[in-house]
């Protein structure tokens, strides 16, 4: 054996169990409890361990790709990194092709960019800008080579003009056994808001929720939910905002279509007040941030499991870029840096907060991402077999909130100045010790990432 993890407090969805040794082997864990050997101990006692987390939705830049004028400031090695001292042991990127390039070549560009850079696993969501004939031929490609899912936009202008070939993508993904991931904001709807923001000249940042309004996000769910229940597909609703919207995909659950819902750290945490505040551009994103009765609903959902997952929606910015002057409510960049916070926020406001069991914590984070894109059991779970993506939780650290001294090149976190109970202390990628006492060990390379194995979508 090359590793052993003492007494630990095992929590997996299923169960917490104190006092259990874990045997590691060649990437893996080998032994439960009972007796064994290894030249390297770790000491667990009066510590957590979780199975590694699975942030199935981040957007790193891939070396040579286009992504319709985005560049996120993280590349592979940057965002991997974030994603590693926070505790988060697997990526699921959305891989966007340029103009005019095929799905398969997105995928294959960044799948070799990953390879070269990743310092933790990773995953790829193909996203589908063109539903031809020739693009649902490459999905199901991709599908027979492990790309079980599929991102699609409703927030982009193309959608509307193509609905009926998105439909026949739904059908096809269903028949293969896959996923769709779905952005649900209506883009005819917004076009026509941030029209009359400029009409009315109302251009300031605290406009911005009044151009991607709750009507958007709500239409786009309930036609989401609808293209899901006649194709068959099993629809999954990336970033969910809203009451609204949650009960759209509620009532299709109660229907018995497969509806499954994510949400994301700032719809948790924060409200659309911010956008008011100097420099309220930071906060951006899609959606908007909502009013303080969908923050409880979400966490309400959360607590009761009809949420599946929490996920970064990972897009980071620099703070100048976030308040460049050129930039007006209609057209803010959207998203953050939130790798490196996500857990411990969600441990700080979930599990301390008394909202959230420590096994629901890691159905949100780990094990549900892992049944839905097809990663399970060899990720998202504690058990001989697995592989040892394992985060040694030290519940009692506080840290304040600095993203300046981050692993992101993002320079801000929206939550800078906030004090965090509950961090990784260890946390092991495949039974290497990536980071130690929150800094990145000389093992955690780039290009150590491996594009992790899928089967077909599980029901969770
Ligand atoms: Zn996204």
């Amino acid at each position: 054996m090359d590793c052993i993890i003492r007494n630990a407090t095992v929590v997996t969805a299923g169960s917490v169990s104190p006092n259990i040794d874990i045997g590691i082997h060649e990437g893996r864990i080998v032994q439960l409890g009972g007796p064994m050997q290894a030249d390297r101990e770790i000491d667990a006692a009066g510590r957590y361990v979780l199975p590694g987390g699975i942030d199935a939705h981040v957007h790193l830049t891939a070396a040579g790709s286009e992504p319709h004028s985005y560049r996120w400031v993280d590349d592979f090695a940057a965002g991997t990194a974030a994603a590693l001292a926070g505790g988060v042991t697997t990526v699921g990127n959305m891989s966007h092709p340029g103009r005019d390039e095929s799905i398969l070549t997105a995928v294959q560009r960044d799948a070799a960019d990953g390879l070269a850079n990743a310092r933790c696993d990773f995953f790829l969501h193909p996203v589908l800008m063109d539903p031809t004939a020739s693009e649902l031929d490459a999905v199901a490609a991709l599908h027979a080579a492990g790309h079980t899912s599929v991102k699609i936009f409703l927030s982009f202008r193309r959608f509307d003009r193509a609905v009926s070939g998105f439909l026949d993508a739904f059908r096809r993904i269903a028949a293969l056994g896959g996923i769709a991931l779905v952005h649900c904001e209506d883009v005819a709807i917004m076009d026509c808001a941030c029209t009359m923001l400029r009409e009315q000249g109302r251009l300031g940042a605290q406009h911005f929720p009044a151009g991607r309004p709750l009507a958007a996000e709500r239409a786009a769910t309930e036609r989401a939910v609808a293209m899901g229940e006649i194709t068959g597909c099993p629809i999954y609703i990336v970033h969910l905002s809203s009451l609204a919207a949650l009960d759209a995909c509620r009532a299709a659950q109660a229907r018995g279509t497969n509806v499954e819902i994510e949400t994301r750290p700032i719809y948790l945490f924060l409200t659309e007040e911010r956008f008011a505040e100097a420099g309220g551009a930071r906060y951006a994103g899609a959606p908007p941030l909502r009013s303080e009765r969908d923050v409880e609903g979400l966490w309400a959902a959360m607590t009761q499991g009809s949420i599946a997952t929490v996920a970064t929606d990972h897009a980071p910015w620099t703070l100048s870029q976030k308040l460049d002057p050129a930039l007006d409510a209609t057209n803010l960049r959207l998203g953050m840096a939130e790798l490196e916070t996500m857990l411990p926020m969600l441990w700080w406001a979930g599990v301390r907060g008394g909202q959230l069991s420590m096994s629901r914590f890691v159905e949100l984070t780990s094990t549900n991402a892992a049944k839905l894109f097809g990663l399970y059991p060899r990720k998202g779970t504690i058990a001989v077999g697995s592989d040892a993506d394992l985060v040694i939780w030290n519940s009692d650290e506080t840290k304040v909130i600095d993203g300046s001294g981050g692993y992101s090149n993002a320079d801000f976190s929206p939550y800078d100045g906030w004090s965090v109970t509950g961090w990784p202390d260890l946390v092991l990628s495949r039974g290497e010790v990536v980071v130690e006492q929150g800094q990145l060990t000389d093992a955690a390379r780039p290009g150590r990432g491996q594009l992790a194995q899928r089967g077909p979508s599980q029901r969770r």
